[in-house]
Order: C-alpha cells, then sequence, then structure tokens
C-alpha cells in the first residue's frame, strides 16, 4: 500500500546537484521535495573521500557565485571549509580548490534546504516511474516508512547518475560512449602534518604535490596539500 505525496517540484538525489536545485526552487517559492537514499546530504562529497571541491574560477576571477557561492561562504562562516585556495602549483584541476570538512558540509545543506522551506525524505528510493505520455506522472519509492508514491508537477532528476531518466525508458551512453569513463580513486585524509616540510620534499614536481594557501575569514592563515599519482 502506497502512501501519496503529492508536491511542485520532486528533487531526487541529495548531492550538491539536488541540494542547489532544490533551493533554487524553494526561493521561487515552489513546494518542493527532496528525496534521498542516504541518511544524509551531500551525495558523493560527504559520502566518500574527494580531494577539494574543485575551482569556482577561471585564472584569477571567481566565475562561479550564486547559491553555491553562499554555500561556501557559509561553510567557511561555519569554520568548516577553507574558502577558495590559490594553489602554488597547479594540479591539473585547476589553481583554486577549497577543502571542506564532510559533517559541516552536510549540516550548512541542511540548515539551508530547512529555511528555504524544502520538505526533506531521508532513506527513500526511487524504485520506479509512471510515465503519462513522456511526463513522469509519479516516482513510487521504497524507504524506512513504508511505499510512498509522489505526485509531483515537475521532477529534477539530481541522482549523479540519471537513475530517473534511465527508469522512465531514456536512452543513455555511460562516459563517452566507448567505455571511457572518470576512473576511481582513492583518498585519504590527515591531521597534524607539517605540510610546509612535506612541500620542501618534491620540490619541482608540480603535478604531484600541490601546496594551497589562503586566508580564513577570521584571518587565520591556513595551507593544505594535495597529492596526484602514485608513489608519493
Ligand atoms: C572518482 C571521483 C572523484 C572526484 N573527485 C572530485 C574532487 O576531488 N573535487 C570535486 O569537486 N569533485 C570531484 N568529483 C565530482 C563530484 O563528485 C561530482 O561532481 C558531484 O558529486 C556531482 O554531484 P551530484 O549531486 O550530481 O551527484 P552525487 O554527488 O552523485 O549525488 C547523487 C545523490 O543522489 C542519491 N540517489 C541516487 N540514486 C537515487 C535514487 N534512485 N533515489 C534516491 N536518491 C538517489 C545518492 O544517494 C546521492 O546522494 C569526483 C567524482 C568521482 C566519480
Amino acid at each position: 500500500m502506497y502512501q501519496k505525496v503529492e508536491c511542485d517540484i520532486a528533487v531526487v538525489g541529495g548531492g550538491p546537484g539536488g541540494i542547489m536545485a532544490a533551493l533554487a526552487a524553494a526561493r521561487c517559492g515552489a513546494e518542493v521535495l527532496l528525496i534521498e537514499q542516504g541518511a544524509f546530504l551531500g551525495g558523493t562529497p560527504t559520502r566518500s573521500v574527494l580531494g577539494p571541491i574543485s575551482p569556482f574560477h577561471f585564472q584569477d576571477e571567481q566565475i562561479i557565485q550564486g547559491i553555491a557561492g553562499e554555500f561556501i561562504s557559509k561553510m567557511v562562516k561555519s569554520h568548516g571549509a577553507t574558502g577558495h585556495m590559490k594553489c602554488m602549483n597547479p594540479t591539473g584541476t585547476g589553481s583554486y580548490v577549497c577543502f571542506y570538512d564532510h559533517e559541516i558540509y552536510e549540516d550548512t545543506a541542511q540548515k539551508m534546504l530547512e529555511e528555504a522551506g524544502v520538505s526533506l525524505l531521508f532513506h527513500g528510493t526511487v524504485l520506479e516511474t509512471v510515465m503519462r505520455g513522456r511526463r513522469i506522472e509519479t516516482l513510487r519509492i521504497e524507504s524506512r516508512f513504508g511505499g510512498l508514491e509522489i505526485h509531483p508537477k515537475i521532477v529534477v532528476d539530481a541522482t549523479g547518475d540519471g537513475d530517473i531518466a534511465a527508469l522512465s525508458g531514456e536512452k543513455f551512453v555511460l562516459g563517452d560512449g566507448k567505455g571511457g569513463m572518470q576512473p576511481g580513486s582513492l583518498m585519504f585524509e590527515m591531521a597534524g602534518v607539517d605540510t610546509n616540510r612535506l612541500y620542501r620534499l618534491y620540490p619541482g614536481q608540480p603535478g604531484r604535490v600541490c601546496k594551497a594557501v589562503g586566508y580564513h575569514s577570521s584571518g587565520q592563515r591556513k595551507t593544505a596539500a594535495a597529492f596526484c599519482g602514485s608513489g608519493v
């Protein structure tokens, strides 16, 4: 037996894409339900260990602002992110990076969504879509609270993998269509590292060690190091 729920916009997925989409829609006055299969927000950036948040800059100009910029500023104010730090030896990812704390990422996202009036459903996985022509009429969800049938006016697929489009019968291509996809990466974090000493161990190897220097909103100087490649 499915419990029925109506809303203007159903955002499926609580990763960075879903968080931003839900905030934008709710701030425009829509009644938004965000459905996340996990127990917390953030998607890949909080479920796994990424490197830093990739650049919001082109050369020295910050070209990404808006809600994403606001989100980073709030994390910085909560002492949960370094802000955009210029890399002295850029790696392939660009010249500015932002390191962040997983729990503060989740917490900042949840507070912003709650303030905007977004309804959150955790532990809910969309397993089926019911179509009327090319429009999604119903999302069928299995959750810890039983089965739910969501009847949204609009669905935003923020599953990261296009799950909703695929469930709805849309054609899709994996990666570049020739089997080429972004490879997995193995990341870990360490605290209490003397980054200046570490950096001196690898002079002239800009592809392997990226040293980022930035200033916290408190004025305190921060450094971080990221390694690329193997055998470091
Ligand atoms: C190996 C690797 C390394 C990366 N390294 C970096 C990095 O260093 N820096 C960086 O900035 N970016 C990095 N990225 C990219 C970054 O992870 C993505 O750009 C970002 O996570 C995309 O956000 P998203 O919201 O689209 O999807 P996701 O983060 O994947 O979030 C999707 C969310 O949808 C939920 N979901 C999925 N299916 C369903 C369903 N059927 N029902 C309900 N919920 C569902 C998932 O639980 C998840 O929370 C990396 C990606 C990969 C794969």
